[in-house]
């Protein structure tokens, strides 16, 4: 069931950004694409932005009322494979980066990112014919995965631009599922990029807004820090992080949480990784008042996530200076990190217009103290 009315023209809007936004490849540390195409898309609406050494896409929106800035952010990367060896017969070897599932890899069209062109691969699946009782239920390592890309040698592969370190990303893909729903290549996270232009959209329009910072940032699905150099240098009060949250309305993850895809968006409260990372995201109790104020207000429903096994940015984010007030919103997907991941235009509608609604209730009488909220 849609959360927005059906004819939005957000919803509209949303819907031709996600799409376009999806079809461009950006493997963490090769976002240029997807930059350049932001901030075409940001031009358009009259702001202006910038890049830093990293590759983070920045622009201020300038405040009309005084009070703490906001830095508003989703990052533009997404995860994929790395060429590590090409085999003299021309298939082509490779390394993950992010978090890739592999058992989703088989039979996957892939393209690799030669800087001219994409080359079109397809990652090789033993032929069934040939699959023991043993091998069908198995799931191939890294090591044993190869790409076939049609290349008879390796002089081939390097003569068509592939070589160690090319990038390679799921074929950029966008399937219009029944009513508001889509399925494409890194809704994870261009749907959160497409929701910071129309919310930017919203800010331009609205009398009373407090400066707002807008962040695309990067390699968010290497390392997780990407964004910290531009909070470094923005250095603003709040942080909000735009994501997917993790939906759990199907029959795998029924006892994971309580999200449903086309409920709404999402309000994480916790977020952790243990493995490897040790951070996640407590919110700032400000932060929940008052998207839980002006959801009700606004009569959006509003979802909640709690959740060990994934963090995001806004981890790295709160720690940066003095501390930075932060909190994930987001909105629930399906199947996230394989080669099509779902999500609901309701719900990112939904989410554009909570975070308008509530970054515009910020001003000087906006408190950050801790001790103002009963924890
Ligand atoms: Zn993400």
């Amino acid at each position: 069931m849609a959360t927005e009315l059906p004819d939005h023209p957000a919803k509209r809007r949303l819907r031709g950004l996600v799409s376009e936004l999806m079809l461009i490849p950006g493997l963490s540390g090769h976002e240029g694409r997807v930059r350049r195409h932001l901030a075409g898309l940001l031009s358009g609406l009259g702001i202006a932005s910038r890049t830093d050494r990293l590759g983070n896409l920045i622009a201020t929106v300038e405040g009309t009322v005084a009070g703490p800035s906001v830095m508003l952010f989703a990052h533009m990367d997404q995860l994929g494979l790395i060429v590590r060896k090409i085999e003299p017969g021309g298939l082509v070897r490779v390394e993950r980066l992010g978090g890739v599932p592999e058992k989703a890899l088989p039979s996957q069209p892939v393209v690799f990112c030669t800087g001219g062109r994409d080359v079109p691969g397809v990652i090789a699946n033993k032929s069934h014919h040939a699959t023991s009782q043993e091998e069908k239920y198995r799931v191939l390592p890294y090591p044993e995965i190869y790409i076939d890309a049609g290349f008879d040698s390796a002089a081939e592969a390097l003569a068509a631009g592939i070589d160690i370190g090319t990038p390679v990303v799921y074929a950029p893909k966008v399937v219009e599922l029944a009513g508001d729903r889509i399925a494409g290549t890194a809704v994870d996270d261009r749907a959160g990029c497409a929701v910071i232009i129309e919310v930017a959209r919203a800010l331009l329009a609205a009398p009373r807004r407090p400066t707002v910072h807008l962040v695309f940032s990067v390699q968010e699905e290497f390392n997780l820090r990407g964004a910290v150099t531009a909070a470094q240098v923005l250095a603003p009060d709040i942080a909000i992080q735009l994501d997917i949250v993790l939906a759990t309305d199907t029959p795998d993850m029924a006892q994971r949480g309580d999200i449903r895809l086309g409920g709404g968006p999402a309000m994480s409260l916790y977020s952790f990784h243990g493995r490897g990372t040790l951070n996640g995201t407590i919110p700032h109790p400000a932060l929940v008042a008052l998207f839980g104020e002006t959801a009700r207000g606004e009569g959006i429903p509003l979802q909640k996530s709690a959740h060990v096994g994934l963090l995001t940015d806004s981890s790295y984010v709160q720690l940066v200076h003095a501390g930075v007030a932060a909190i994930d919103l987001g909105f629930p997907a399906r199947g996230t990190h394989s080669s099509l991941e779902i999500c609901d235009l309701s719900d990112l509608a939904g989410l554009a217009r909570l975070l308008a609604a509530g970054i515009g209730r910020i001003d000087d009488s906006f408190s950050l103290d801790r001790d103002r909220y009963v924890t």
